[in-house]
């Protein structure tokens, strides 16, 4: 039977293609830190994912015995139509072929996973990064919509594909399926935050799986929201007037960090019907935010809304809505088992290092578009109400190695490295 947490008490798999590149680029100190393996594309089972990583699901999962671990982190990642309201992490995938991703992608793995050998192992199975969110915010006649997401969200794949994966890889009792649910910057406004769970739940109803399919959800994957915004809270005031209604970084969220995100929507998800033990995983991979630009305490409250928070936000971003490679982040908490209530773990899902997209435009036989929210001289679009992008200079094409950016993430990690 399944446990509560696989988390708890558990030794984490170091993931040793990640743990050498760390190594060999200056990150000896966390070179042993647990990181997922990314399951990115359909060659990534049996040779890695995009970029220098070699090793597949099966060098991975035998090398997670050879370390005596109790846990694996992956991620399956390769939706049809993947990434539909960006470019830099599109999939290899067209919107129709759901068959493929089902008999291509979802049962190979399933048949790794559910080798006898692997059975006292726990695997953490991330589900689809962003993919069910998009369906939620950008599409119909919203303002962020894109044509891209309209289609998956009528050809109804994002729901079957996710669906399907749960059912397939949850009908293993060591497999513990989290689905992702974005961030406090994107899910976290009232039109979005029931919407979503009770997609989540549709989608745990499709395709043949259940509730019981799911060990929990996802918060902040590959995102640089902070865990807990130490210097101010939603319902601080300034003049009188709460931040949340003034304050145009907090712009009527009802969240200012990932924390008090992920346990409300837990709590949501339950009342959306799935089980009550459902956990979070929080990603703090490059959520510190720390460096010589960290504030030490709350702003003052004698002038506006906006200079109080922004002058007590440890999140440094231009806009909450940046996502690639964000300038000046810095690694976040350690991996973590239970570190707070309905809080499973904070873990490393994003391997610190690997690019979130490139910079300009990089031909490559990943399927992987040019989004302009990688290149810093980028203004904008609606999805971050045209802001500059915030995004660090000469990266490489998404999931390829960024050494400019892990060493700032190294420089700039809270708690330091
Ligand atoms: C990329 C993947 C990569 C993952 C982890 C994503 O943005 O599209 O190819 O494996 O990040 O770095």
């Amino acid at each position: 039977a399944r446990v509560d947490n696989p988390y708890e008490g558990a030794q984490v798999y170091v993931n040793e293609d990640w743990s050498a590149q760390a190594a060999e680029s200056g990150g000896e100190a966390i070179a042993d830190q647990p990181t997922a393996v990314w399951l990115d594309r359909i060659a990534a089972i049996d040779s890695g994912s995009a970029g220098e990583n070699t090793m597949g699901l099966a060098d991975h999962l035998d090398a997670a015995l050879e370390q005596g671990a109790d846990v694996l982190q992956m991620v399956t990642y390769n939706l049809p139509g993947r990434d539909c309201a960006a470019l830099a992490s599109n999939g290899e995938l067209g919107p129709e072929e759901i068959d493929k991703y089902k008999s291509e992608f979802i049962d190979p793995i399933n048949e790794i996973v559910s080798d006898p050998k692997y059975a006292d192992l726990r695997i953490v199975n991330v589900v689809e990064i962003d993919s069910l969110p998009n369906l939620i915010t950008n599409v119909g006649d919203r303002e962020t919509a894109t044509p891209e997401c309209d289609v998956m969200k009528a050809n109804g794949n994002y729901v079957e594909g996710v669906g399907y994966a749960l059912a397939t890889l949850g009908a293993n009792e060591n497999v513990y399926n989290y689905i992702d649910i974005g961030h406090h910057g994107w899910i976290g406004w009232e039109d979005n935050f029931s919407a979503t769970a009770e997609l989540l739940h549709e989608a745990s109803n499709t395709a043949g799986a259940t509730v019981d399919d799911v060990a929990g959800f996802a918060a902040n994957t590959a995102n640089y929201g902070a865990t807990v915004e130490p210097h101010f809270s939603i319902d601080d005031t300034v003049n009188g007037t709460p931040i949340r209604n003034e304050s145009s970084w907090v712009d009527w969220n009802n969240y200012v960090d990932e924390l008090s995100f992920a346990q409300a929507f837990r709590e949501e998800a339950v009342s959306a019907g799935f089980n009550s033990d459902v956990g979070v995983i929080i990603d703090t991979s490059r959520n510190g935010w720390g460096g010589p630009d960290r504030p030490t305490g709350p702003g003052s409250t004698s002038g506006t809304a906006d200079e109080y928070v922004d002058s007590s936000r440890i999140d440094r971003r231009i806009h909450l809505g940046n996502w690639c490679n964000q300038d000046g982040a810095g690694l976040g908490e350690r991996p973590t088992a239970s570190p707070e209530s309905g809080i499973d773990a904070y873990a490393w899902i994003k391997p610190p290092g690997e690019s979130d997209g490139s910079s300009e435009e990089i031909e490559n036989d990943e399927g992987k578009g040019f989004d302009r929210m990688c290149d810093p001289t980028y203004e904008g679009n609606p999805r971050n109400q045209n802001n500059m992008s915030g995004a660090k200079d000469g990266a490489p094409v998404s999931g390829h190695w960024f050494q400019a950016q892990f060493e700032e993430l190294i420089a700039n990690a809270h708690p330091p490295v």
